[in-house]
This record gives structure tokens, C-alpha cells and sequence, in this order.
């Protein structure tokens, strides 16, 4: 790339990408870059216009249930863990709390380095997750669903220390990640009404609080279906995404 500066204009400078990257912006690249200086680093930001293929028509759904322990579940029974980034954000809190105690203008640096790095960690996970739930949503000609986000945090039930990190935690952005990737592949993407999920039996549909015994465990009081709460929450998901969808697709009547 060529870049203008206060000395003139800078020819052949290399740039590193990953293939993926490199391909989008070899066929789909807009005007021109901004270029960005983060923690010792050089960024290029390109604006790619990648034409959208028509969402298909999918044969079924796959629920996907958000939450701390576990990032995100599927009705597949497919599990992402959090547990390694719930570690790796704790050891960021306590190491963010002894920065900030120091109040030192170094400090102050190296606490914004921090962020910034926590984050692009995030993102990495969050990348993956998006990535492998689209994948499988391609393969198998489904859709896929998931909570409307207004609900999530009511229904979300926290250890003391998990609160600390909730208010940041990247529910938006895997929603994000995965409609974006989602609308590249033709996936159709779908938001349900959150309430219950977690404590409505998915076989008998009896609804209590007193059907979630302990925080990872589902356990109906009236038919006794029993099973890990999130896949529970996802099989709830998929179930109301189908129901959606078909009375959007049921035909209508024609008028005598
Ligand atoms: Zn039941």
C-alpha cells in the first residue's frame, strides 16, 4: 500500500492479513483506508462493500442459548466454553485493580494497553463461536435463533463473583458476530421472545422457578424431565423459532 504523510507520499509499504481478509479486500475494497495506532501497533481500517447473497429458505433451526459459564449452547447439544475466559477476565479485574491503585501517569498507560488487549481477547473467542455456529447453520440448510437481548439480563443468575464482570460481558457482541457472519452466508438469523426459556419445560411446557433446582441444572417438577439448563434454554429457543416462523409461512386464506 501507499500512504500520504507530511513528508509526501510512502509507496509499497507492506502489510500483514489473514487470507480471509486479504481476499475480501483484493474483490471489495471502497475508497480509501484509515490508518490507526493502538498499543504499539499499526492498523489498516478498510471499508469493504461485500455484496449479500439472498438469505435461504431453512429447513429447521438451531436454538442457541448465551450465558456465563457456558458462552453459548446449541440445541445440537454443541457447548463453548467460558470457563478459560472467565479466568483470564478474573486475573485481568485484579491486575486492572492494582494499576488503578497506583494512579501513576505509566500506570494510566499500561491499564488502556490492558483494555484493549482484554477485549481483542474477547473478540478472538467470540469470533470462533460465531464462526462454528454459521458454519454448521450453512451446512445443514438451517437458521438460527436466538434470544431478544432485552431479556437476558433479568434472566441471567450470577455467582457474587461473576457480577463484576457482567455488565461488560460480550452478550451483544457474539449477537453481533453472528448476524454478521450469518448475513455473509445466506443464514437467516432469528430473534425470539426470551421470557422463560430457562425455566419452561420444553416437553410439558409446565413454567416455574421451582424447575431450576440449581443454576446449570433443569429439572421439570410435573413431568420430570431432567438435563442441563442451557441446552434446555436452547431447545426452548429452537422450539419458538419454529413456531415463529411457521405462522410467518402459513398461507393465506384466500377470500371467497
Ligand atoms: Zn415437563
Amino acid at each position: 500500500m501507499s500512504i500520504w504523510t507530511t513528508a509526501g507520499r510512502l509507496k509499497g509499504i507492506l502489510f500483514a492479513s489473514s487470507a480471509d481478509q486479504f481476499a475480501t479486500l483484493r474483490a471489495h475494497r471502497r475508497g480509501e483506508s484509515d490508518l490507526l495506532f493502538r498499543d504499539g501497533m499499526w492498523f489498516l481500517i478498510a471499508t469493504c462493500e461485500v455484496p449479500e447473497p439472498e438469505a435461504f429458505e431453512p429447513t429447521d433451526w438451531i436454538g442457541v442459548d448465551r450465558g456465563i459459564a457456558n458462552l453459548a449452547t446449541t440445541s445440537d447439544l454443541d457447548n463453548f466454553q467460558g470457563r478459560r475466559l472467565q479466568r483470564y477476565r478474573r486475573w485481568h479485574a485484579r491486575k486492572r485493580a492494582e494499576l488503578q491503585a497506583k494512579q501513576t501517569k505509566s500506570a494510566n498507560r499500561r491499564l488502556k494497553k490492558r483494555a484493549h488487549k482484554e477485549a481483542r481477547h474477547a473478540t478472538c473467542v467470540n469470533h470462533g463461536i460465531a464462526k462454528d455456529i454459521v458454519a454448521v447453520a450453512q451446512r445443514t440448510g438451517r437458521g438460527i435463533a436466538l434470544e431478544e437481548l432485552r431479556g437476558i439480563r433479568d434472566r441471567v443468575r450470577l455467582y457474587r463473583h461473576q457480577r463484576a464482570t457482567q455488565s461488560s460481558w460480550p452478550f451483544h457482541q457474539l449477537e453481533r458476530r453472528i448476524t454478521y457472519k450469518a448475513r455473509r452466508a445466506g443464514v437467516p438469523v432469528l430473534l425470539v421472545d426470551a421470557r422463560y426459556t430457562s425455566q419452561m419445560c420444553p416437553r410439558c411446557k409446565h413454567t416455574a422457578r421451582s424447575n431450576r433446582p440449581t443454576r446449570d441444572t433443569f429439572s421439570c417438577r410435573q413431568c420430570g424431565l431432567a438435563g442441563p439448563a442451557d441446552v434446555v434454554a436452547a431447545v426452548n429457543i429452537r422450539d419458538r423459532a419454529r413456531r415463529a416462523w411457521v405462522l410467518v409461512n402459513v398461507p393465506v386464506p384466500m377470500a371467497a
